[in-house]
């Protein structure tokens, strides 16, 4: 047997849940130091239960578990938290169920990756003091770069070479963009406006604070979204069929139109 601790303590953020049996539930919690993991929190959906209410999906706690055989077991939960303007607010409540997918996408489990929490935190607080759905933009750029899928945008992904000031090719295939002269080369791809590009590149650089005081125009932010939400679904779909993510990609992965909420599920 090994002599690993019977128990640990770690912080984390509850990506998801799903219900087993009568009154027990599994959390998929994304921890700075253990990375993801799934847990059992026994008897939690009972109202006498004491973590009820510090295990919910999106809520930041403090854990404390037991190694199980299968999956660990959590013993105590308290809210670090919750998030409560979020939860009030379909579009942001939205946006900060896609971006924990997102982590759980983008993840294997037990690999630590503090940055990446660190950058969850960041977005759920980001999101809960009001900032605007421009925030999402950002978290899907350091996701990709955060997971080893940099978005090239400062020279050609191909030959390296400069970007001229047009609509460019951005093509996930060759790892950003792609020159005028290497077009032919750079596969499938769209062509992505020059303030597209810019916005980009300054969320490349900046804090997310920063990035969440540029006002956007919609038609920006839309392209935005879309040429994110390609360049995510398409390194998603290579992975999986790559077997990099042990998940299947059970239901395709859209962005949230934050502008019509009627078409949140
Ligand atoms: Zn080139």
């Amino acid at each position: 047997m090994s002599t690993r601790p019977r128990s640990y303590n770690t912080e984390g953020v509850i990506l998801r849940r799903r219900n087993l049996g009568e009154a027990d539930s599994i959390f998929t919690v994304f921890s700075p130091t253990e990375g993801k993991f799934d847990a059992i929190a026994r008897a939690v959906r009972k109202p006498k239960s004491r973590m009820r209410g510090h295990l919910e999906p999106l809520t930041r706690s403090q854990m404390h578990l037991a190694h199980g055989r299968n999956l660990d077991v959590f013993t105590q939960a308290e809210t670090i938290a919750a998030y409560l303007a979020v939860r009030d607010d379909l579009d942001r409540l939205t946006l900060a169920i896609y971006c924990c997918e997102l982590v759980d996408r983008f993840t294997a489990d037990r690999a630590a990756q503090s940055e990446l929490y660190d950058l969850l935190v960041d977005l759920l607080e980001a999101l809960d003091a009001g900032a605007s759905p421009t925030v999402a933009r950002y978290f899907e750029l350091r996701v990709l770069a955060n997971t080893g899928y940099e978005i090239r945008l400062s020279h050609c992904a191909i030959c390296d070479g400069p970007i001229a000031e047009e609509d460019t090719l951005f093509s996930v295939a060759s790892g950003g963009l792609v020159c005028g002269g290497c077009r032919s080369r750079g596969g499938s791809g769209r062509l992505i406006s020059v303030r597209a590009i810019k916005a980009m590149r300054f969320a490349a650089n900046a804090t997310m604070g920063q990035f969440a005081g540029l006002r956007l125009e919609a038609e920006l932010e839309a392209e935005l979204q879309r040429v994110l939400g390609e360049a995510i679904r398409s390194v998603l779909e290579r992975e999986t069929n790559s077997g990099r993510y042990v998940e299947a990609l059970a239901v395709p992965l859209r962005p949230p139109v934050h502008e019509s909420p009627g078409d949140v599920q």
